[in-house]
């Protein structure tokens, strides 16, 4: 009988951590939920990755030139990594040589927040996650049309999915 245990106990062990592997464990993500998320950062520490916490809750900013998003011109959806909030249409990005997956214009009012950010001695806006207030990057007024915006966004934050996947999501929720 105890043997029995043990072997169960150990099973549902490695379930765990094949779950954790393909972040399972994010039980606020969802491509299609936009009810606001509000966590306390111990609570973010423990459902995102350490990369993805370091930008979204501690406002921090990758390398420039390392986002495999920054030269992509894949089709399909940007979403916030964080919480699956969808932020960016492909056609939407542009070139801006700047080093950071660039965007003019955002898939909806609601899907980004602005906020002032006079940190480093710079007068910059801050843009959020409109729906779980994940630091993404910061937009400037030097894009190109119809906006003239320069959403300037960390890849690490971007979760992409292709055009036909997201179409065979949305369906299979309908
Ligand atoms: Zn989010």
């Amino acid at each position: 009988m105890a043997l029995a245990l043990q072997s169960c106990s150990q099973a549902q062990t490695a379930k765990k951590v094949t779950m954790s592997e393909t972040n399972k464990n994010n039980p606020v993500y969802s491509n299609s939920d936009s009810a606001k998320v509000e966590l306390s950062n111990d609570e973010w520490k423990k459902i995102l990755s350490p990369e993805v916490f370091h930008i979204a809750r501690q406002k921090g900013t990758e390398r420039p030139f390392t986002s495999k998003f920054e030269t992509s011109k894949e089709v399909g959806t940007y979403f916030c990594a964080a919480c699956g909030n969808s932020l960016f249409k492909s056609d939407t990005k542009f070139e801006s040589g700047c080093g950071w997956p660039s965007f003019y214009e955002p898939i909806s009012k609601g899907s980004i927040i602005y906020t002032p950010d006079n940190s480093y001695g710079m007068s910059r806006t801050e843009v959020q996650c409109g729906r779980c207030k994940a630091h993404l990057g910061h937009v400037f007024d030097d894009g190109p049309p119809p906006t003239g915006l320069r959403y300037c966004i960390n890849g690490v934050i971007l979760d992409f999915k292709k055009a036909e996947e997201a179409k065979k999501n949305y369906e299979k929720n309908q």
